[in-house]
């Protein structure tokens, strides 16, 4: 089992070089991330996102194989090869609409740099608690199907699990991320394929009839990120073909693309965090 983003890492590269934005190192104070981690471990940790197609009952399983086969050969701070070092794990909770279990996440640490990262599977996202598919189903529903507030919530689980509140937030985070996430979409593809054309097509309706100018220029930003976001996976695909996400898993190609860029992997702000990623 081989990280399939690794392998086009390279490509991604140098869309790191261009840009001084949000790169990994460009949050590095005195060479930690300014993400803190809790508990014994008082560095600062980021989480590294390695691609896991499966359920989460397998990852549970496949946990020490995984681990030993996505374990980065080299790290994303300081450049260093096969400096990764295991560093113990810890427990974190991860719901769905109807059932909540514990996973653990590895810790690793560069030898050379010291920098520790979580190896996060890539159904999850740093600090949410839901299943990274089941938050994308949402941003989906209410952008591209124009659902919002309780017919939203129904649509995405039971007797409101999650909350509607906890759905209105990733929306507005998404919706936040955009300004940052859809002009770094438009560097990389530009640099991937210089000839393509980034036109993201008309917003659908229900967004352009917002009447709240500010709802409606954030709601439409964020749909043509998620656009974008197709047209990146499309891109990376015609030079891997052997590449699969699943249609659930463009936020966590995303996510994972911007890890191997250089990037936070992080789709949805708030920028403070208090617990491990
Ligand atoms: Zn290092």
């Amino acid at each position: 089992m081989v990280d399939p983003l690794a392998r086009f890492l390279d490509h991604l590269r140098l869309d790191a070089l261009s840009d001084s934005g949000h790169t990994l190192s460009s949050l590095l104070p005195s060479g930690r991330l300014a993400v803190p981690a809790t508990g014994c471990q008082r560095r600062f940790t980021v989480a590294v996102v390695c691609y896991f197609a499966a359920s989460v009952e397998s990852y549970r399983t496949a946990f020490a194989a995984w681990v030993i086969a996505v374990r980065p050969e080299r790290c994303p701070h300081c450049g260093g090869e096969h400096t990764s070092i295991l560093w113990g794990s810890y427990r974190r909770w991860v719901y769905t609409t109807t059932d909540r279990c514990q996973v653990r996440i590895e810790r690793v640490r560069c030898r050379l740099c010291g920098v520790t990262d979580a190896l996060l599977p890539s159904f999850l996202h740093l600090f949410r608690r839901y299943l990274l598919p089941l938050i994308q189903k949402a941003i989906s529903l209410a952008l591209d199907a124009g659902l919002w507030g309780e017919v939203l919530a129904d649509a995405v689980g039971p007797y409101d699990a999650p909350a509607p509140s906890t759905i209105r937030e990733w929306l507005w985070s998404f919706a936040h991320s955009a300004e940052w996430l859809l002009p770094w979409l438009q560097r990389t593809l530009s640099a991937l394929e210089p000839l393509t054309a980034l036109d993201p097509g008309r917003a659908p309706a229900h967004l352009q009839t917002i009447r709240n100018p500010k709802r409606r220029a954030a709601f439409t930003r964020a749909w043509q990120t998620l656009r974008l976001a197709e047209m990146l996976y499309a891109a990376v695909r015609r030079r891997q073909p052997d590449l699969a996400f699943r249609a659930d898993s463009l936020l966590a190609f995303l996510a994972a693309t911007r890890g191997a860029a250089g990037r936070i992997p992080r789709l949805l702000w708030p920028q403070a965090a208090s617990q491990a990623p």
